[in-house]
């Protein structure tokens, strides 16, 4: 078995749909996937009518959260695994969180177009195709117009979120999304804690507050982890059993990362069907 717990498709801001995602999944040998976009669960019904023979869907999903430290707003992502997505509370705030989306990719589009830059409102909710618009429907905006040639170039320019069109987007309290999570039925495990940002903050004293509010897992392979944080994350899942994870957080042709370059143990992946309310992975008859 091999599992990847953290891919995005084109029902959000990864290129690929969910059926190709799946092919590509089945080239490389990686045969769990779970389809974890931004704050939607719309790509899973298209996951399950392409799933290929012998082949998994673990249903996920990733929010935006933040932590509140040194009178700053820290963001946190936040993966929910096997949660139930009609749920109330959490259905709520997915709405609201790509409603917000939807408002401030625009807003960063205005000030773009603003400062003379060719792209319009129109073409990237065109690119963006109905998912909850992020920054690299706009990099494809910027890319169309030959500003520049990837998104992850984009990303070091003209989305910067320290350039001059970025517009933050609202997001959830950390607390409140792992309470949320758990009020569907899923299991929240926080996303590359050691990603730049936050990465200061995620230490030992934070998974300890998080766990005893409910946080059920690590993302402790990611591709912006090191060995080092790789190791330390692991003995500190341990130590508050906590899941430990590992994924890829693939996104197609906007990010240059493939599938399964981390992977998850089966025996984390039963540990977080166990710990969700009876949901489980869903998998092609062979
Ligand atoms: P946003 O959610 O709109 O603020 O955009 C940030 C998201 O873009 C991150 O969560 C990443 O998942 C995603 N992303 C996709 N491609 C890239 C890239 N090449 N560089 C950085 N982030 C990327
Ligand atoms: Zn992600």
């Amino acid at each position: 078995m091999t599992i990847d717990l953290h891919t995005h498709s084109s029902a959000s801001d990864g290129t690929d749909s969910p059926a190709q995602l799946y092919a590509a999944a089945h080239a490389v040998g990686v045969d769990t996937v779970a389809i974890t976009d931004h704050d939607t669960a719309a790509g899973w019904e298209a996951a399950v009518a392409a799933l290929p023979a012998g082949m998994s869907l673990v249903r996920g999903a990733e929010l935006s959260t933040h932590i509140v430290a040194e009178d700053r707003h820290y963001s946190i992502h936040l993966l929910a695994y096997l949660f139930d997505p009609t749920a109330p509370g959490i259905a709520r705030e997915l709405a609201r969180l790509r409603s917000d989306r939807l408002e401030r990719g625009m807003l960063i589009v205005d000030r773009m177009v603003a400062a003379g830059l060719p792209i319009s409102r129109e073409q990237v909710l065109d690119i963006a195709a109905g998912a909850p618009v992020g920054r690299p429907h706009i990099g494809r905006a910027l890319m169309a117009a030959g500003l520049v040639e990837s998104v992850t170039e984009a990303f070091a320019g003209y989305l910067s979120g320290r350039g001059p069109y970025y517009v933050a987007k609202s997001d959830t309290l950390l607390a409140d999304g792992i309470e949320l999570v758990r009020a569907a039925g899923g299991v929240p495990v926080v996303a590359h804690p050691r990603s730049r940002g936050a990465r200061h903050l995620t230490d030992d004293a934070f998974f300890r507050r998080y766990a005893d509010l409910g946080l059920g897992g690590i993302e402790v392979g990611h591709p912006d982890h090191d060995d080092a944080d790789a190791a330390e994350l692991a003995e500190i899942a341990a130590r508050y059993g906590l899941i430990a994870t590992g994924s890829s957080d693939y996104h197609g042709s906007n990010k240059p990362v493939l599938l399964g370059t981390r992977t998850t143990a089966a025996d984390q992946l039963e540990r977080l069907v166990a710990a969700s309310a009876g949901a489980v992975p869903i998998v092609a008859g062979a």
